[in-house]
């Protein structure tokens, strides 16, 4: 799709997206903090709402708002081809053969739990095995022992090395015969590491494995094409992509959901009902129960045009860039560690300083106008597997520019040295 941003022509003659323009589509952005600028570098918690997104939500509450699936009147039925072209969009988005492979939920974390309870409940038993990465976010890892608790299969984790990466010979030395589900994250959300996606799940697809893909850290930073990457599930949230919160996509390969009983009972997910017993809907309607995130789905929809307008080349040269520069800004400060060196990584940096606590560094940073996220990054074993409780993580999108990572870089110079003069 070509780019509605006024290009700049670079150097070699390449024409670019006018990266300051694509700024101020971000009204949050835009704002003081604490007397100094915003410089927002959580992206990997949740990224900020470009105007296109934030509008397109409005629109629907000012002009079509009524609820879908169920109205022969004229909004129910706007607001149902908005609702179903969101869908016929993001299955193109993903590369995905069908649109009823599309399931709309809340997010990651209900997409998986789903799977975890659903395609769990129908295909583990004792005895058999669930594989995870030690480097999973809660959200992949606590459904898959809730599942195992209940179905008296077994958890085993691949484990993570020194530089925060798991090794395709570790992943395929422990999916055994005994293996049901492989369940990974693409992107770490803590340390930023990218996985060979394709790889583990050509190796698990071999040996007859079902697979299922975090895609929470992907959606905004890289093009994904499903019939490539061959996965049984797919999951990740809107609201990681430039979209709303409360919105998020399960992907399932169609035979494979053919599979999954509902979780939830209600409106929309039948077929026929009578006071002893219901039949269900087709897919991908009896996977979605009750009122769905109308507003939110057309949040989404906005978001996948806002980064198509854009173009990924555009978007993984702009994020490279800025991720370079930040890895050479932040090495040289001294007393900085980083936690997780992987080889291949997203734009996410994670690091502590000596002696310093993370809460603390970000505090002081936050004084300065500066949002990064300090803690355990939802991944407390992984944490534990570095012998820390947290680290400071700085995450970073199309939106951040050289000038806020000349001013993180500054400002934790000069918190490190306010902490140092306080210790003393
Ligand atoms: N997985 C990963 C890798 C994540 O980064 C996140 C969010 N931090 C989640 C799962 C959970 O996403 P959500 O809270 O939107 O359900």
């Amino acid at each position: 799709m070509s780019s509605n941003w006024s290009a700049k022509t670079g150097s070699e003659g390449l024409t670019r997206p006018d990266w300051d323009a694509i700024r101020l589509e971000f009204p949050a952005l835009h704002q003081s903090v604490n007397g100094c600028p915003l410089a927002y570098f959580d992206h990997a918690a949740t990224s900020q709402k470009p105007r296109r997104v934030i509008n397109a939500m409005t629109h629907y509450y000012q002009s079509d708002n009524a609820n879908v699936h169920r109205g022969v009147h004229n909004l129910s039925q706007r607001a149902t081809t908005v609702y179903e072209a969101a869908r016929t969009k993001t299955a193109r988005f993903l590369g995905a053969a069908d649109s009823s492979e599309i399931i709309f939920t809340s997010g990651t974390t209900a997409s998986i739990n789903l799977v975890a309870q659903s395609w769990g409940n129908a295909h583990l038993k004792p005895g058999d095995e669930v594989l995870v990465t030690g480097l999973e976010h809660h959200a992949n890892l606590v459904p898959w022992q809730m599942a195992c608790t209940r179905t008296g299969a077994r958890l085993k984790i691949v484990p993570v090395n020194e530089r925060g990466e798991v090794s395709t010979e570790a992943v395929s030395e422990m999916l055994t015969s005994g293996t049901r589900m492989f369940a990974f994250c693409w992107i770490s959300n803590a340390l930023g590491t990218i996985n060979p996606a394709q790889e583990w799940v050509e190796m698990a697809r071999k040996r007859g494995i079902t697979t299922l893909i975090d895609a929470a850290q992907v959606v905004a930073h890289k093009p994904i094409n499903l019939q490539e990457i061959g996965c049984d599930f797919l999951c990740f949230s809107a609201h990681k992509m430039m979209g709303p919160t409360g919105t998020g996509v399960l992907y399932g390969i169609k035979s494979v959901l053919e599979t999954l009983d509902p979780v939830f009972g209600g409106g929309d997910m039948i077929d026929e009902v009578s006071y002893e017993r219901s039949t269900w809907a087709d897919l991908p309607y009896r996977l979605e129960a009750g009122t769905p995130n109308i507003s939110g789905v057309i949040g989404l929809s906005a978001a996948i045009d806002f980064l198509e307008s854009i173009g990924w080349a555009s978007i993984l040269e702009r994020e490279s860039e800025l991720l370079s520069y930040a890895l050479e800004k932040l090495r040289n400060i001294p007393r900085i560690r980083f936690i997780g060196e992987p080889k291949l990584r997203s734009g996410v940096i994670s690091f502590i300083a000596d002696g310093v606590h993370p809460y603390d560094l970000g505090t002081l940073l936050d004084e300065q106008g500066i949002a990064l996220r300090t803690g355990h990054h939802c991944a407390q074993p992984l944490m534990r597997h570095f012998g820390i409780s947290g680290t400071c993580r700085v995450s970073l999108a199309l939106y951040n520019n050289h000038e806020e990572i000349d001013r993180l870089d500054l400002a934790i110079r000069s918190a490190l040295r306010l902490i140092t003069n306080v210790d003393k």
